[in-house]
C-alpha cells in the first residue's frame, strides 16, 4: 500500500502498521506527539534512529540486540547444554521476562505453514541443526505455539534433530491452543517450561 505524501498522514499510516495499532490509536499517538514535539516527538525520532542503527539479529540465536552475539549468548552463567527453540523474538523476550529459562535460545523466525507457503528453508532450521551438531547441547526444548502450524513444526524439528542424539522436550500442557507465548503470564510460562515432557 502506498504511503500518503502529507507528513502527518504518512506518520499515521506507518504507525497503523504496528501490532496493536489501528488507524484510530495511531492518530491519537501522532496528535500527542505533535502537541509535545520537544518532550515526545524529537526524542522518539532520535530513539528510533538510534535503535535502527544499533540493533541487529544475533548471528547465533536470532535474538535482537545491540551486540552480536547477543547478551544471552555471551552470558557465562547460562546453561549452554540447554537450548530453547522459539517461533519469534517476542517469545524469547517473554521467557526472559518470566526468568523461566536459564539456557540459550534459537529463534526460528516463524512456523512451517502449508497454507502460508512457509517451508523449512524459510526458517532458521538448518542453522539450528548445524548449531546442535557443532556444540555440546544435550537438550532442545521446543517452545512453539500450540497451533496446528506450531505442532507441525515441532514434529518436523523432532525428526530433523533425532539423528543428533539430543534429548528433545516440549512445553507442558497449560499453553492455550492458538496462544502465543508472549501473551501468557510469567507464572504460566514458567510452569509450562518446568513441567516440560519428551516430544
Ligand atoms: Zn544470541
Amino acid at each position: 500500500m502506498a504511503l500518503p505524501n502529507d507528513p502527518v498522514e504518512h506518520l499515521i499510516a506507518l504507525l497503523a502498521r504496528l501490532p496493536g495499532y489501528g488507524r484510530r490509536s495511531a492518530r491519537r499517538a501522532v496528535l500527542k506527539m505533535l502537541q509535545e514535539p520537544d518532550r515526545l516527538m524529537r526524542p522518539l525520532a532520535g530513539a528510533l534512529t538510534e535503535a535502527a542503527a544499533a540493533v541487529k539479529p544475533c548471528s547465533i540465536c536470532g535474538n535482537l540486540d545491540t551486540r552480536d552475539p547477543c547478551q544471552v549468548c555471551i552470558d557465562p552463567h547460562r546453561e549452554k547444554k540447554l537450548v530453547c527453540v522459539v517461533e519469534g523474538v517476542a517469545d524469547l523476550w517473554a521467557l526472559e521476562r518470566a526468568q523461566a529459562h536459564r539456557g540459550l535460545y534459537h529463534v526460528l523466525g516463524g512456523t512451517l505453514s502449508a497454507l502460508g507457503g512457509v517451508g523449512p528453508e524459510d526458517l532458521s532450521i538448518n542453522p539450528l541443526i548445524a548449531r546442535i551438531e557443532a556444540s555440546g547441547v544435550e537438550e532442545v526444548i521446543l517452545a512453539l505455539p500450540a497451533t496446528v502450524d506450531g505442532a507441525t513444526t515441532a514434529h518436523y524439528l523432532a525428526d530433523r534433530l533425532k539423528p543428533t542424539g539430543v534429548t528433545i522436550t516440549r512445553l507442558a500442557q497449560g499453553v492455550p491452543i492458538g496462544g502465543m507465548l508472549d501473551v501468557l503470564d510469567d507464572g504460566t510460562l514458567a510452569a509450562a517450561l518446568k513441567a516440560r515432557r519428551p516430544a
